[in-house]
């Protein structure tokens, strides 16, 4: 049978559809290849969240091409995920590819090389929109590289599809459809499935997870759809720690934030993106919060867990951001005293309302804001992460570390990622270490106190 190669650009959903397309070509007797260079089949699942995730992909493409040309070897190649579902036909123009998959069907691309390579089709797209898409992500397997492979322990586990906000940035709406929730009894059977093998922890994934099943299952007793979840996932035995992404401030209720001191099993954890500290900004990005709504959320999840991990995404030079506007940010910033962030300079999506709104930001204005917001949040992550030397920590091992791979890393409950020494023995293993040492964004235990 014909080897298969996914590379996968982008966030962990896309992480997580590439793993549920190798299971369907592994369950069909394709074998994965190492790398592109020896696979018969070769698939790109793209990110469209930032023109350069975009331009990344198609230069990969052609790389792909041209070498394949070179070897003339005959690699069929295709596109997946929210630039295919974007750009859709126009891709078939790049040399070699006979394939592009939308967001809704990633179950059928199996089927569809299938047809390729037995010359029943000479090319596919397929970006349609199909009903109950979002309960075909469900297959597992780790592909070499992925976040999964990594973590033997932990397993990210799609909720929901789609997403309704439209904020003027995004493009996600466009590329992933409206939000759609698989059903309670689905989720949990295939978390019930992952810890049967080993899985420790469970992150439940979707575009705006705090939406899970709004239409479909409602709240119930004050508690929306996603606490209900929670609960649900939370009874199962031998699961240890429960983690989500990505959620949106205005999912944060109070039944959400009463979850975490109700849950054990909830890490106290939060990625909670604000995107702006400004109002102005907000409205004009139609996030529907305001800054006060956020800070309050901060201050009720401080109030149940004090611990609580908190990181967010910020998107600098958004059109019409003052630097005023930009101070607000700064000083949102400093007062939530966050543990980390991921700063993005504004991109332009076509099609998405801020693309053409006036007052757009020059690219080296977006830059300075860059790199100012960086230094103060590297800044504040060092206080938050020099508080832990000599604390004890509880942290999930999760496997070799990745900058040292004679030691291991785990992870603690707050997400922060621990490298200290110890044995094969204790991957999967909850254990308590002591913080002897601080780097950047990463924090070492002292062997010596491991509790074995
Ligand atoms: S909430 Fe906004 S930023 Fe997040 S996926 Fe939806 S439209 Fe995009």
């Amino acid at each position: 049978m014909p080897s298969v190669y996914i590379k996968t650009y982008g966030c962990q959903m896309n992480e997580r559809d590439s793993e549920a397309v190798a299971a369907q070509f592994v369950a069909k007797g394709y074998s994965l290849a190492p790398s592109e260079a020896a696979a018969d089949v070769v698939l790109l699942n793209t990110c469209s969240v930032r023109d350069h995730a975009e331009q990344k992909a198609i230069g990969k493409m052609r790389e792909i091409s041209n070498k394949a040309k070179k070897r003339r070897s005959q690699a069929l190649l295709g596109f997946m995920g929210c630039m295919a579902q974007s750009r859709g036909q126009e891709l078939l123009e790049e040399k070699g590819v006979h394939l592009v998959i939308g967001t809704q069907k990633f179950h059928r691309t199996a089927d569809y090389v299938d047809d390729l390579l037995a010359g029943r089709r000479d090319s596919v797209v397929d970006i349609a929109e199909e009903a109950g898409s979002e309960g075909t992500i469900k297959e597992h397997l780790a592909l070499s590289g992925s976040v999964a492979a990594r973590k033997q322990v932990s397993a990210f586990v799609s909720i929901m599809q789609g997403c309704n906000q439209y904020c003027t940035f995004c493009i996600v709406p466009y590329t992933r459809g409206a939000e759609r929730s698989r059903s309670i009894q689905e989720i949990v059977a295939e978390c019930r499935t992952l810890v049967a093998g080993g899985v420790k922890e469970i992150t439940l994934l979707g575009q705006i997870v705090t939406s899970y099943g709004k239409r479909e299952i409602g709240t119930r007793d004050g508690k929306s759809a996603f606490v209900q979840l929670l609960e649900a996932v939370h009874e199962i035995d031998g699961l240890e720690r429960i983690r989500f992404t990505s959620p949106h401030p205005k999912g944060y209720g109070d039944d959400l934030a009463e979850a975490y001191g109700r849950l054990p099993k909830l890490c106290e954890s939060a990625h909670i993106p604000v995107q702006s500290g400004s109002d102005r900004v907000l409205k004009l990005m139609h996030r529907g919060y305001t800054r006060e709504r956020f800070l309050n959320i901060i201050r009720k999840l401080r109030a149940v867990k004090p611990q609580i991990g908190l990181t967010t995404d910020v998107i600098v030079g958004f059109p019409g951001e003052t630097n005023a506007d930009f101070e607000e940010t700064l000083s949102l910033a400093r007062e939530v005293q966050f543990d980390n962030a991921f700063i993005f300079k504004y991109s332009q999506r076509r099609d998405t309302p801020a693309a053409s709104m006036p007052d757009q930001v020059p690219q080296e204005v977006r830059e300075e804001r860059h790199a100012r917001l960086l230094a103060l949040i590297n800044e504040l992550a060092e206080n938050r992460y020099n508080n832990f030397l000599h604390q004890c920590v509880q942290v999930l091992v999760e496997g070799p570390s990745r900058r040292n791979a004679a030691r291991l890393e785990g992870r603690t409950r707050c997400n922060k990622i621990v490298v200290f020494e110890g044995s094969d023995r204790h991957i999967g293993a909850l254990m308590d270490l002591k913080i002897e040492r601080v780097g950047s964004f990463t924090l070492y235990g002292d062997p010596a106190i491991v509790n074995l």
